[in-house]
């Protein structure tokens, strides 16, 4: 695989008064052509504006973006044009125009690129049997579920051939059954069509349902990358654990007692590892938490375990499941 964008010490200042925000400090990454890239970070991370820098609709401070190695800053105004038509963007408010009906909708862009009526009809009818939308060509968008509007805009977004698809919070504003179709559909497309795919969210779940690789940004940085599966089993930082952890386990009081977080990733099953490890090891354990997950197909889950505080059970344990090649780690400061 070749990288589609790179970016090489990307800076982002805003100048607030006489000072300056940093929104984007040292930001190094490649997204490699044909994956599902996830860049996820709380509000305030400064991941709209790592967006708006991808396709230049905001200008770096410092630093370069590439596209197909070729930097975006070198290029004239009509190449730039070009470029920006290879990286479309859906948002999480769907800007539909609500004057157009859907069909109209989705052949906007090919009017500006100067596409003939005929064939953007066509083009855009073909985009809709795509979404699963093509008996809803003349209906407004007020008509329109949210899900449904965010198809139309996807349809759109992939009028004029892009090559890349930038998903700005892009089901934040659907519900779960929803924003699961939508997903579904993006990582079709992502298939059918090869076209890389950059996801932005805050949404730990929408990055493992469909992401290859991950970036966490955390003030402004990335705090960590890779691919989505490592991270989930072993966060390595702060940023990477609060996101990992859904936020009910940040409230459970771990007390004194050690804890074991175990990960399993689908090559053994929960019960016989515990229930084998309690024979074993001959020691109670709590069961504190557990979560099971499907990552790409995977079915993967973790659990936490208390123990007794003796620091012998816990060598034992932890020996135990470590030697049954499961990813264990002792989990206790990340308690809030
Ligand atoms: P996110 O999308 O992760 O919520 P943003 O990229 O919107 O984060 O913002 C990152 C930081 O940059 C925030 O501190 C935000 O207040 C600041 N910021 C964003 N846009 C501007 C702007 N146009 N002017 C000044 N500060 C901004």
């Amino acid at each position: 695989m070749s990288s589609i964008i790179r970016l090489d010490k990307l800076k982002k200042e805003y100048p607030v008064g006489k000072d300056f925000i940093t929104a984007l400090s040292d930001i190094n990454l490649e997204i490699e052509a044909g994956e599902i890239f996830g860049i996820i970070g709380a509000s305030g991370a400064g991941k709209s504006t790592l967006v708006r820098c991808l396709n230049l609709l905001e200008k770096p401070s410092d630093g370069h973006v590439y596209f197909e190695d070729v930097d975006l800053a070198t290029l004239g105004a009509k190449e730039l044009n070009k470029a920006r038509q290879s990286i479309s963007m859906i948002f999480q408010q769907f800007n539909l125009l609500m004057q157009r009906n859907v069909l109209k909708n989705v052949m906007f862009p090919m009017e500006i690129a100067k596409v003939p009526k005929e064939e953007r009809k066509k083009r855009a009818m073909e985009l809709l049997e795509l979404v699963g939308l093509s008996d809803k060509a003349k209906v407004y968008p007020a008509q329109l579920s949210g899900g449904q509007k965010q198809r139309v805009a996807i349809a759109r977004a992939l009028a004029n051939n892009p090559k890349v698809l930038l998903c700005d919070e892009a089901t934040s504003a659907l519900d779960p059954t929803t924003t699961r179709e939508v997903l579904q559909l993006i990582k079709e497309i992502n298939q059918k069509l090869g076209i890389t795919v950059v996801i932005i969210t805050h949404e730990m779940m929408v990055i493992e349902s469909i992401c290859n690789r991950v970036a966490i940004i955390a003030e402004s940085r990335i705090a960590e990358i890779g691919a989505v599966k490592d991270i989930f089993a072993k966060p390595a930082t702060e940023a990477g654990r609060r996101l990992v952890y859904p936020d009910g386990e940040r409230n459970i009081d771990f007390g004194n007692s050690r804890c074991i977080r175990i990960v399993f990733d689908g090559r053994s099953s929960f019960e016989p590892v515990i229930a084998n490890m309690i024979l074993d090891c001959k020691e109670p354990v709590n069961i504190i938490y557990a979560n099971t997950k499907n990552i790409n197909g995977t079915a993967t889950g973790e659990m936490v375990i208390q123990l007794a505080k003796d620091d012998k059970v816990f060598d034992k344990v932890f020996a135990y499941l470590k030697a049954r090649n499961l990813s264990v780690e002792e989990v206790k400061g990340y308690v809030e």
